[in-house]
């Protein structure tokens, strides 16, 4: 091997200048996101085929899939025209067989009689009655070809795009392997390596492409789950100690405020509240910046802790804002947060983006001159237009929607507020150290008192009659209900429609006798508002939403939620719908109503809606059903992409991770010892935006 390649640039070199790799197949790569060397050894395999023994056909069980080989004895294309599969029939060791093809009649033109194939599939019984392989995954063996890399041996089998076949791509990775795995450098430290157990970086590229043994993969998946996280903890880390060093301002008054505050509550503080906002208190008086996640489930009563917060902001002379995810949010606190503090002699500022160009004027003029203590709004509000005289503390109610990129975005407002995001979203633990590695966490564990549980079923459409029944019943009985539609199709148009439809057809048939009213997103802010407060001052009995009222309303006297097509929503969806009732000392209701066909993950979350009101498992069950990828849908969380880790699967390795960044760092904060270069670089690429490392690098 030359020693140009040799070089760590080697793992840079363009694919397109591989031997046999030429700019029409560096184009199709480049589709899979494949654009260097290093790309490429990082393309793992999604899946792997045992072929170093071969199941005769006739051994395989009926209702089972494997792998078998045979050679094309004859094709049988379909009549044109005619639905029938194409059929071609193999010999193995043992006799013949039959696989079958559906809709993909060009099939007939690429087997050829005497060629070797490799074919997985399961095994069925067809309509005729005969034992076949249906719809096989298939190749082609070549003889001419490299047997080593296709056959007799563990292949891998990797993602490919149209024109891209699997045959070209493994053995191109295949030469990748044997020729780069050595160059890549290994991102752990020698010691921490092998304390851990894990194998060396080569080989552990080697095995996860080309595994000698099926048993050999967890092992490398291990050793790569273990690097991003480690990389990833590292970058939290670095950033929590650079926090740690940023001077933020001592919010530390007598407190006078929140007495004033606490006096006028028509309730006590929950022991759990008090907790919380013991550590919240002692975090804002320290002259270090907070920042710090308060996680409660719905209806825990967050909203309180924070106002108590900025109350403790103002009072120590600052400003503060209190910003929400959606507008819907940001107006209902908004108006929880007029309510507490315009008597306390305060005046609140409200920003949003729907509003008028007069009304953001003045808004931002009350910021700007300090009339306006507390600012309340949507992202708006941390845009550049803003400005602020002290700002002491940003509340971020983030719902799930936020991201950690959006928090890095606060907190560049201001000298170093404090920072508290709140969530609703119950985070299983290992997600908790993901997401948010760098912040200290609060919990709300503890549901005020004298709520009633809620009572949680699942019908099919049948049912809807007497469910309609059941809610008029409660209408009767002065309760309020609300009736929920799912996005019907991808645009709000039509979503809309749905739900005004809905209402329609409401007002006029079941619930004639009762006042229906109707809430979605496209409606004007004035609009909502009047519909909210129409709702809340009971001129509205049974209200017909969009998902718009997914989080943060609140109307104690609501007593059911009735969800439309629940098996379209998620759980964290369902979970936060159902919290809008059971809000107040009457038993509450919460019909999910469902139509089938209906997928296994559907039924799963129906189910486990049933069985738990409890949040953080209902997430555990998400985070198991879904896969961390989609828990809170990767784009918007800034959830990191893992080459091999999962979060459920792996979480003890994400522990260790947190520890050994911890170690490290606290040994060798700037990543200057040569056993910590690989690492840094490896911060560098791939972390430096997402976690503002400038101070590295
Ligand atoms: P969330 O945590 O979902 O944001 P909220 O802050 O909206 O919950 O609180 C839900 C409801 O509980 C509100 O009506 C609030 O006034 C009420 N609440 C909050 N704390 C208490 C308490 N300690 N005792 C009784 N009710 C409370
Ligand atoms: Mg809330």
């Amino acid at each position: 091997m030359n020693p140009v390649a040799k070089s760590p640039a080697g793992l840079d070199t363009p694919l397109q200048y591989l031997k046999g790799v030429g700019p029409q197949r560096a184009r199709l790569l480049e589709r899979l996101g494949l654009v260097t060397v290093r790309d490429a050894l990082n393309h793992f395999p999604r899946d792997y085929q045992d072929r170093r023994e071969f199941v005769p056909f006739h051994k395989l069980p009926l209702g089972e899939s494997g792998v078998v080989q045979g050679t094309v004895f004859g094709v049988a294309p379909p009549r044109r025209g005619s639905r029938a599969p194409v059929q071609v029939t193999f010999r193995d060791q043992t006799g013949y067989f039959t696989a079958l093809w559906f809709g993909r009649g060009f099939l007939a033109q690429v087997f050829k009689r005497d060629q070797r194939v490799v074919l997985y599939g399961k095994k069925t019984l067809a309509k005729d009655r005969r034992v076949v392989l249906e719809s096989p995954d298939f190749e082609i063996v070549e003889e001419d070809e490299l047997a080593s890399i296709h056959m007799g041996r563990v292949v891998p089998v990797y993602a490919l795009t149209e024109g891209l076949f699997q045959r070209p791509l493994r053995s191109l990775l295949h030469r990748i392997v044997e020729a780069h795995a050595e160059e890549a450098p290994d991102i752990l430290p020698d010691e921490l390596r092998r304390r851990r157990g894990l194998l060396p970086v080569a080989a552990a590229y080697r095995a996860v492409h080309f595994p000698e043994q099926l048993d050999d993969v967890e092992a490398t998946r291990r050793r790569f789950a273990f690097e991003d996280f480690l990389v990833l903890q590292v970058g939290l880390t670095l950033r929590r100690r650079r926090q740690a060093r940023e001077h933020g301002r001592p919010l530390a008054p007598p407190g006078a405020l929140v007495a004033r505050l606490l006096r006028a509550l028509p309730f006590m503080l929950t022991p759990a509240q008090e907790r919380v906002w013991s550590e919240i208190r002692s975090d804002l008086a320290r002259p270090v910046p907070m920042n710090r996640l308060l996680q409660g489930d719905v209806g825990s009563g967050k909203t309180i802790v924070a106002v108590m917060a900025l109350l403790t902001a103002v009072e120590a002379g600052c400003q503060a804002v209190l910003m929400a995810p959606t507008e819907i949010l940001a107006e209902q606190h908004l108006r929880t947060l007029r309510g507490l503090v315009e008597p306390l002699g305060l005046s609140v500022a409200w920003l949003s983006a729907g509003q008028r160009a007069r009304e953001r004027q003045a808004a931002l003029e009350a910021l700007r001159s300090g009339a306006a203590a507390i600012g309340v709004g949507t992202h708006a509000l941390i845009q550049d237009a803003v400005e602020l005289q002290r700002l002491g503390l940003a509340v971020v109610d983030e719902q799930h929607r936020f991201g950690v990129l959006q928090r890095a975005s606060v907190r560049g407002k201001g000298e170093h507020p404090h920072v508290l995001v709140m969530t609703a979203t119950p985070i299983p633990r290992t997600l908790a150290l993901t997401l948010y590695g760098d912040l200290d966490v609060s919990v709300l564990d503890q549901l005020p008192p004298g709520r009633t549980p809620i009572r949680t079923d699942w019908r099919r459409e049948p049912a809807r009659d007497k469910i309609y029944e059941f809610v008029r019943n409660e209408l009767r009985a002065g309760r309020q209900a609300y009736v929920v539609c799912p996005l019907v199709e991808e645009t709000e148009a039509s979503d809309l429609k749905a739900a005004t439809e809905m209402a329609e057809r409401l007002q006029s048939g079941p619930f004639r006798d009762f006042r229906v009213g109707l809430i979605h997103g496209r409606l004007a802010l004035e609009a909502k508002d009047a519909v909210m407060r129409g709702f809340k001052a009971r001129e509205i009995d049974l209200l017909v939403a969009t998902t718009v009222i997914e989080v943060g309303i609140d109307v104690p006297n609501a007593s059911v939620m009735l969800v439309e097509h629940a098996e379209r929503f998620g759980l964290a969806q369902l979970h936060q719908l159902r919290g809008r009732v059971g809000r107040g000392a009457a038993r509450s209701y919460c019909v999910l109503l469902a139509n089938e066909p209906m997928s296994d993950d559907a039924r799963q979350r129906l189910d486990a809606m049933v069985r738990t009101q409890d949040g953080f498992r209902l997430a555990e069950v998400d985070l198991e059903i879904r896969g961390p990828g989609e828990f809170f849908g990767t784009r918007q969380s800034g959830l990191p992409e893992f080459r091999t880790a999962g979060l459920v699967t792996h979480a003890r390795l994400l522990e260790e991770a947190r520890q050994d960044a911890a170690q490290l760092v606290a040994r060798d904060p700037g990543l200057r010892l040569p056993e910590h270069r690989a690492l840094r670089e490896a911060l560098i690429a791939r972390w430096r935006e997402r976690l503002e490392l400038a101070s590295i690098g």
